[in-house]
């Protein structure tokens, strides 16, 4: 049988539908003019999340990176909470591709809250960097897929203005944001400068992220995307994808919703798991291993063995993801997996896999 693959919401593939969407792109050089598949793509994007303007690139790191350039110079510094993409995932890229800094502020699971901002913009001084920019994410990935309350998010974003400071959403998964909520991705947008949205996430499109902001912003954006290498020629290949995604995935994320509630159920059930946070707001469920099961990547080897596949985020963390192609069955049997799996570790039973020791 095919393994349940739960590790995130990128391993999706383009259905047949999608793929046939993609095949009879219309295409052009978007780098000499346009690209007629990318530019609908861009202006639906923008339709969407209430922007004048969006453009299409490769990866979220580079929608990000892009973002955070175009209001930063070198010697600039920008906000962010400790575990965000920005800061985390992208190798720092920030640094090494711009020469601008990160001060880190720890949430509760990556939610903050306006009082822990205060005084920490910068004076003008010679001897300081330059406070520029504050950036959230929602949903946030490391948070387990928790949703910035809306006040909060209202709240930090006119603090910022009002500090003279810009905005920028690393909205990966705001699509799961406003599925979850029935706040609009036009609503949560309207707060921030620039945006940036994946349409290889949930929505299951192979390749592409949108930044979506100001006319005049986005073009320091087409700049900044061509410095970085992210110029593309006939990218309507790839745009078609995420295009069909847009318009026809959106709606169903609340089954993935849906069936991470399947999971949080087992994982309440199971010896020894518990979930953290222990409320599951979106596609995305961590749990912590006991000790004295396994650690987690041994837990994550058993469910293997059982053809679940999941991730090993931390020493005693596994994470999971739903996505479009994982289906209310198959998560109940991974449901019932990981219950059988814990259950015998929990009563002194050795994990069958060998790993390297850990020191
Ligand atoms: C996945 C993700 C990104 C972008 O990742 P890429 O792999 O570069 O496309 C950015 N932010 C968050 C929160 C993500 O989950």
């Amino acid at each position: 049988m095919l393994p349940i693959d739960l590790r995130s919401d990128t391993v999706t593939k383009p259905s047949p539908a999608m793929r046939q969407a993609i095949a009879n792109a219309d295409v052009g050089d978007d780098v000499i003019d346009i690209d007629p598949t990318c530019q609908r793509l861009e202006k639906l994007t923008a339709e969407i999340l209430g922007k004048e303007a969006a453009v299409f690139m490769p990866s979220g790191s580079m929608t990000n990176q892009v973002g955070v350039r175009i209001h930063c110079k070198p010697g600039d510094e920008f906000i962010c909470e400790t575990g965000c993409h920005i800061y985390n995932y992208e190798q720092g890229a920030f640094a090494q591709l711009s020469g601008i800094v990160a001060k880190t502020v720890e949430g509760k699971a990556g939610v903050l809250h306006v009082d822990q901002l205060r005084g920490l913009i910068r004076p003008e001084n010679d001897h300081l960097v330059r406070t520029r920019l504050m950036c959230l994410e929602n949903t946030h990935n490391r948070g387990a897929g928790k949703i910035q309350p809306f006040e909060n998010v209202v709240a930090i974003c006119d603090w910022a203005r009002d500090a003279g400071l810009r905005t920028h959403l690393d909205g990966a998964r705001l699509w799961n944001a406003a599925a979850a909520t029935g706040i609009a991705e036009a609503q949560w947008a309207r707060h921030f400068d620039t945006v940036s949205v994946c349409f290889s996430k949930g929505l299951g499109a192979p390749v592409g992220s949108a930044l979506a902001g100001p006319k005049e912003m986005m073009k320091e954006a087409r700049r900044h995307r061509k410095l970085f290498g992210g110029a593309m020629r006939q990218d309507g290949i790839i745009a078609a994808g995420a295009l069909f995604a847009l318009e026809n995935n959106r709606s169903r994320l609340k089954e993935d919703h849906a069936n991470a509630q399947i999971l949080a159920a087992a994982v309440r059930e199971a010896e020894g798991l518990s979930l953290w946070p222990e409320e599951v707001e979106t596609n995305i469920v961590i749990f912590r291993v006991e000790p004295k099961l396994a650690r987690a990547a041994e837990f994550a080897a058993e469910l293997k063995g059982q053809g679940v596949l999941s991730l090993a985020i931390g020493p005693q963390q596994v994470r999971m993801v739903t996505h479009l192609d994982v289906s209310e069955d198959q998560c109940r049997r991974a449901g019932q997996i990981i219950v059988e799996t814990a259950g015998p570790l929990a009563g002194g039973k050795k994990s069958k896999v060998a790993l390297e020791p850990a020191y």
